[in-house]
């Protein structure tokens, strides 16, 4: 580890709504923020199209200029925003050390990691090629986009039987592919799912390949039992077969459930090491909308100034002590 580190008051880790909200938040309390990026910038809005659901954006807003204006505010409030990866943490003492890009230790008072989560995807090409035309992995975002269109989903936990649900108000059919001849989500979702007449069930069935050159007009589908496949004519496609939070690195030092999720405190964006917080979707399987995402950015910003106020509090008073102490010792 370099001895020479660069020390900084509050260290921001990602760079989605959660981080850039946390930032806003940090500058406007002059905690001198330095922000690192990671390797996608802007996060996951970056790999949708519009967004519409997010308030202040009237007239919509495509993802990644949304990002881009998150970063513009994090910036003109004084946010030190940076290109790098976190890729080890070190919460052993304070200060806090988090390694960027394998190589560079930074200190850190506070630090509010916002990594956010991934998407799983079954790992097809066309899932890549279509993405953002017809191909989401977030029915709440793009489901609108399909209004009275035949649409299919993939999954049988709760994310796939909320998000089939969801698009049964707004699509005229869904067929949802289950790849075992059971639901794993909880038993009031299942039946949910089952006693909704325009959600069409397919057990035993897993995606073979997304059809369309350049939007999304079908899917081929195969029997695993069987063997059988089949042409669905669809017009989108959305993979909800889990989320993976991107907390790798955190692991051994942060308590998680057992998805890698981060466990805070009620109420609040603490973690169980002082002075660690955590916002966004790397503590939320729930919600996982942007906005709860900046809510909770703005929680861990001011959840970080407060423990730092609180430091100094305590320091101050300290030192007086010691003061008071030696000048008794002298008398
Ligand atoms: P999950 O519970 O892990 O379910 C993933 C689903 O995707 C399973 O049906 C799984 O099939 C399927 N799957 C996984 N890989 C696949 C593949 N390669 N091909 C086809 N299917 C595949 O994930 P989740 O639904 O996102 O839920 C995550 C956690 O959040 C769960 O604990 C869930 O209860 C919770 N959650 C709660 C709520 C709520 O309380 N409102 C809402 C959403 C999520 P198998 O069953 O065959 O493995």
């Amino acid at each position: 580890m370099e001895t020479n580190n660069e020390h900084v008051h509050c260290l921001i880790i990602g760079s989605g709504p959660a981080g850039y909200t946390a930032a806003i938040y940090a500058a406007r309390a002059n905690l001198k923020p330095v922000l690192y990026q990671g390797i996608q910038p802007g996060g996951q809005l970056t790999i949708t199209t519009e967004v519409e659901n997010y308030p202040g954006y009237p007239d919509g807003v495509q993802g990644p200029d949304m990002m881009i204006d998150f970063e513009r505010q994090a910036k003109r409030m004084g946010t030190d925003i940076r290109y790098g990866l976190a890729t080890e943490v070190d919460f052993s003492a304070s200060p806090l050390k988090v390694q960027v890009d394998e190589e560079k230790w930074i200190e850190a008072d506070t630090v509010i990691l916002s990594m956010g989560a991934s998407a799983q995807w079954l790992g097809l090409e066309s899932e890549q090629r279509l993405n953002g035309y017809g191909v989401s992995a977030c029915a709440v975002c793009d489901g609108f986009f399909f209004k009275g269109k035949e649409v299919c989903i993939i999954g049988g936990g709760d994310t796939a039987a909320e998000e089939a649900l969801y698009l049964s108000k707004i699509c005229s059919i869904v067929h949802m592919f289950v790849r075992r001849d059971e639901l794993r989500a909880s038993k009031i979702m299942q039946q949910r799912v089952l006693n909704t007449s325009n959600i069409k069930l397919y057990w035993n069935t897993e995606v073979d390949e997304i059809l369309g050159d350049d939007k999304v007009n079908g899917v081929r589908v195969k029997n695993n039992k069987t063997g059988e496949k089949q042409v669905i004519p669809v017009n989108a496609y959305f993979v909800a077969i889990g989320h993976k939070p991107n907390s790798d690195i955190l692991k051994g030092w942060l308590d998680m459930d057992e998805n890698g999720y981060v466990k805070t405190f009620p109420d609040s964006t603490k973690t169980n090491i002082e002075g660690v917080f955590v916002a966004g979707d790397l503590q939320d399987k729930i919600y996982r909308q942007a906005v709860t995402a900046a809510g909770t950015g703005c929680m861990a910003a001011l959840d970080a100034e407060r423990y730092l106020s609180a430091l100094e509090h305590s320091m101050q008073s300290n030192h007086m002590m010691m003061h008071a102490n030696d000048r008794e010792q002298k008398h």
